[in-house]
């Protein structure tokens, strides 16, 4: 699967992506978010594009 890219000046840890896809997003306790999995695996790739689609500051993207 493509590469999960996140834009750091975006993101304000929100979370609404570790809610779409825990495995592979987390925000952590100061509101970083942390990419457990950028290369996440095919059985994750609906979780992760819906995570892209609902950030609520278009802060990632997937790269290929
Ligand atoms: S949904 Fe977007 S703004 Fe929220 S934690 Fe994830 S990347 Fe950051």
């Amino acid at each position: 699967m493509s590469r999960v890219e996140v834009d750091r000046e975006r993101c304000v840890g929100s979370g609404t992506c570790e809610a779409l896809a825990p495995d592979v997003f987390e925000v952590d306790d100061d509101g970083v978010l942390v990419v457990h999995r950028p290369e996440p695996g095919e059985d994750e790739r609906n979780d992760v594009e819906d995570a892209v689609q609902a950030c609520p500051t278009r802060a990632l993207s997937l790269a290929e």
